[in-house]
Parts: C-alpha cells; sequence; structure tokens
C-alpha cells in the first residue's frame, strides 16, 4: 500500500502521557490496547502554506476484553460519542486522535485502513479528520497516520 507523507500537520504528545499509553497497553495484553486522545488543533501560517499542529491534553485509555478492542469501540457508536461528548462538554477538548497497539509493526493494517474509510465518510466531521496513533507494543514505538484528501498519509508524530 502507497502511503503519502504530510509534513504540515504535526501530532504532539507530551512525554508526560507516554506512560499512560504504555500502562493501556500492559494492562490490555495479551489484547491490543485502544484510547482516545483528546486536546486541541492550531493552524499556523508558513509562507504560502498553513501548518496544523494537534496536542494532546488528556488520554482516555478504553477497557475492552474484546479481542480487536479498536473494532469493539469503533462498532459502539453510543459509547463512543457518550465518551467524546463527556469530555467535549466537561473539559473543553476536542477528540483529535484514535489510539492502538499492534503486536508488531506501525502501519495500519487493511481492518484499519476500512476504519479510516468508514469514518471519513460518515459525514461527522469531528471523526472526519480523527488522526491515527498506532503503537508497537514490544517496544512502543508509534506513528501517525490519517485519510487526507482520501489518501492514506502519514503525518508528522512529535513526542515533545
Ligand atoms: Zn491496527
Amino acid at each position: 500500500m502507497k502511503i503519502k507523507y504530510q509534513k504540515d500537520m504535526v501530532f504532539h504528545i507530551s512525554k508526560d502521557f507516554m506512560p499512560l499509553l504504555g500502562a493501556c497497553i500492559d494492562d490490555a495484553h495479551p489484547n491490543e490496547a485502544t484510547g482516545l486522545l483528546f486536546g486541541n488543533i492550531k493552524q499556523f501560517k508558513v509562507g504560502d502554506d498553513y501548518q496544523y499542529h494537534y496536542y494532546v491534553r488528556r488520554f482516555e485509555c478504553v477497557e475492552s476484553s474484546h479481542k480487536s478492542p479498536i473494532a469493539f469501540l469503533l462498532n459502539n457508536d453510543e459509547f463512543l460519542f457518550e465518551m467524546v461528548y463527556n469530555i467535549e462538554q466537561v473539559e473543553g477538548f476536542k477528540v483529535i486522535g484514535i489510539f492502538h497497539s499492534h503486536p508488531s509493526g506501525l502501519y495500519p493494517s487493511s481492518v484499519d485502513h476500512y476504519y479510516m474509510q468508514l469514518f471519513y465518510e460518515s459525514g461527522i466531521l469531528k471523526f472526519k479528520h480523527l488522526i491515527w496513533i498506532i503503537m508497537d507494543s514490544q517496544n512502543k514505538d508509534a506513528k501517525a497516520f490519517l485519510l487526507y484528501e482520501g489518501d492514506l498519509t502519514e503525518i508528522v508524530l512529535a513526542i515533545d
């Protein structure tokens, strides 16, 4: 699968969040982990271009005994909408990313790609541009992706 690269989009995760993501993975073991990332997005004009910077302010690990927790999460609209609505209302953070782990490998699987497309085409604006963070359960490396103009695109992941 051909993956494009977009350097004008940067997803920032503070170092402080990394242990939370790691704990989410360890707690889910031997299943894969999933969770939602909340925060804000800033737009900067650089020359003639725009850069979009995402900042994580809150991480919510989703506990599930399901073998594929990401499928569980994305198939349970009610649960997903309620969590997103509560955090937006109470804390004022938007949902900006969806996190899940892979036993190894950092690239979206065909199942991931299917869900990315489903969300992209859902007509729900807040889910259209969600950034997908995929983390290797073993070495805890991570990458960030989205569908950009319909194409699978990797963006910059900055652990600050
Ligand atoms: Zn995956």
